[in-house]
């Protein structure tokens, strides 16, 4: 069924008698183009298992499906499901769950060798990221539409670095695709797009609770000097501090923002010698 156009997206929501929920971010994707880049940007094979998040009447849903072994489609929106039982009903290797993709992470969560994407609700954007990139059984890729700010924001190098740069950056390589501008949904969102691709890399070995309380003392107040954060919200005298950044490499007087991910790894690496 082709569902890429703003007048069949209104059309299959009449026929259910539903609307757009703004509260679940239901933003449809009504540009062709748009759909191909995404499609292009995911590089898919016969052999992929395929997680799909917020598929909403299965616009994205469908094309993939056509390409890969396995599509898991996860929808919070129990009308969607419904919707999408009829959308969906020439294709079978989709599995479809009425589920919040949040609460996914709660039971055993057994996919692997799996690739998640989707046009992300814009209020999950950051969560949905740090579950996947933090639990056991990470994604082999993840590619995503979200808001053009947040993924320049993911993939900034210093000096615009900020917690969820150094969060997604400590576990993966992120790249911006391309753009996509905002009349490529229905109803139009306030700002523009971009797709996302974020790679998990294999892990440094270094404490990850450790290094977050280090990055988090560093952003704890973004605009003042490393120095500053880290004694206070560390406990640590600023002498000591000071000495510690300096055998880093760090200037006190240095913007959290400023570091890279390894100078991150550096200062937990050394934090017990002081
Ligand atoms: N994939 C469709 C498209 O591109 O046209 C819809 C994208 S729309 C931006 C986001 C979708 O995510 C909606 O269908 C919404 O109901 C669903 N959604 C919102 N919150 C969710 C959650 N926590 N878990 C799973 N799906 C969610």
């Amino acid at each position: 069924m082709n569902l890429i156009s703003k007048s069949v997206v209104k059309q299959v929501l009449d026929k259910y008698q539903v609307r757009p929920l703004k509260r679940l971010g239901q933003n449809f994707l009504v540009n062709k183009k748009a759909l191909n880049d995404f499609i292009n940007a995911c590089d898919l094979r016969k052999s992929d298992v395929v997680l799909e998040i917020g598929p909403g009447l299965g616009t994205i849903t469908q094309e993939i499906a056509k390409k890969v072994k396995t599509v898991i489609a996860i929808e919070k929106d129990k009308k969607m499901c419904e919707i999408m039982k009829e959308t969906l009903s020439d294709l079978n290797n989709i599995e479809i769950i009425n589920q919040d993709v949040l609460k996914i992470f709660n039971s055993q969560f057994s996919i692997s060798n799996y690739k998640v994407v989707g046009n992300l609700p814009f209020y999950i954007t950051a969560p949905v990221i740090r579950k996947f990139l933090e639990t056991k059984n990470q994604p082999k890729e993840m590619i995503f539409m979200i808001q053009k700010e947040v993924g320049q924001r993911i993939c900034a190098k210093p000096p615009k670095m900020s917690l969820l740069a150094v969060s997604v950056q400590f576990y993966a390589k992120p790249k911006i695709v391309s753009y996509l501008p905002k009349n490529s949904f229905w109803p139009q969102p306030k700002v523009n797009s971009t797709i996302i691709k974020i790679i998990p890399q294999k892990q440094t070995i270094v404490n990850a609770k450790l290094f977050f309380e280090v990055v988090k003392a560093g952003f704890a107040h973004p605009r003042k000097q490393l120095r500053n954060n880290l004694s206070k919200r560390l406990k640590m005298n600023k002498e000591k501090t000071e000495q510690w950044l300096l055998r880093n490499n760090i200037q006190p007087n240095q913007r959290a923002e400023t570091l890279k991910v390894q100078d991150w790894i550096n200062l937990t690496k050394t934090i017990k010698m002081n």
